[in-house]
């Protein structure tokens, strides 16, 4: 499966802002924006005005990094968000989050995505009983997704009910049977994303 190599914390670098990529050293003094905020490479430190263009290429990139999605796939979802109803970036996030690493990420398993989509293909979740390990998978509303009885025993999961994050609107946790339910599809308000969806549409359209 075809995936960033790039250096995670560069990412961040390279869009000047937090992306939280790394789970919990994010929020330490470790973090490589707070000690060094400029962009990676030799000419990183000076400061140059972005053109209009960089400014919606920019914007495309920073999503692309949040979710860890690669350029054609990216693209893919986008075509995908233009062809449904209503507002093609909202309809674009929506995919983006619906995304099964993203959700088992959101629900409180794996502390960055990163992590969330290695839980996924090494095979640890069932989406309605059935194995499913495949990141991208999107997931529907009333879809029940559940840790397999073989990975509940795993030290990996012990101790999931008592480190809950904070849960969005659309999904339903019960941290004791290891079980997410997809109360419906996200809204525009339920994702808290920094991202402006319409610098990415813009983008695409020119
Ligand atoms: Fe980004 Fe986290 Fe690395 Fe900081 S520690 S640069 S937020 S991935």
């Amino acid at each position: 499966m075809a995936r960033y190599t790039e250096a995670v914390c560069r990412q961040c670098r390279r869009e000047g802002m937090k992306l939280f990529l790394k789970g919990d050293r994010c929020y330490t003094g470790k973090c490589a924006i707070d000690r060094r905020s400029y962009a990676p490479g030799q000419h990183g430190a000076s400061k140059k005005k972005l053109s209009d263009y960089g400014v919606h290429l920019r914007e495309k990139q920073k999503a692309r990094r949040i979710y860890g999605i690669l350029e054609g796939q990216f693209r893919t979802y986008y075509e995908k968000a233009e062809t449904m109803k209503g507002i093609t970036g909202e309809n674009l996030l929506k995919l983006l989050e619906l995304r099964l690493d993203n959700v088992v990420y959101r629900a409180g398993y794996g502390d960055s995505r990163n992590e969330a989509r290695q839980l996924v293909t090494h095979g640890h979740f069932l989406v309605n009983g059935k194995k499913v390990n495949i990141p991208s998978y999107k997931v529907s509303a009333n879809d029940v997704i559940t840790v397999s009885d073989q990975s509940k025993q795993k030290e990996l999961f012990k101790g999931f009910a008592e480190n809950q994050k904070t849960l969005p609107a659309w999904l339903n946790v019960n941290a004791d049977n290891f079980e997410i339910k997809v109360i419906s599809e996200p809204a525009r308000a339920d994702i808290d994303v920094n991202i402006n969806e319409t610098l990415i549409v813009e983008y695409y359209s020119k």
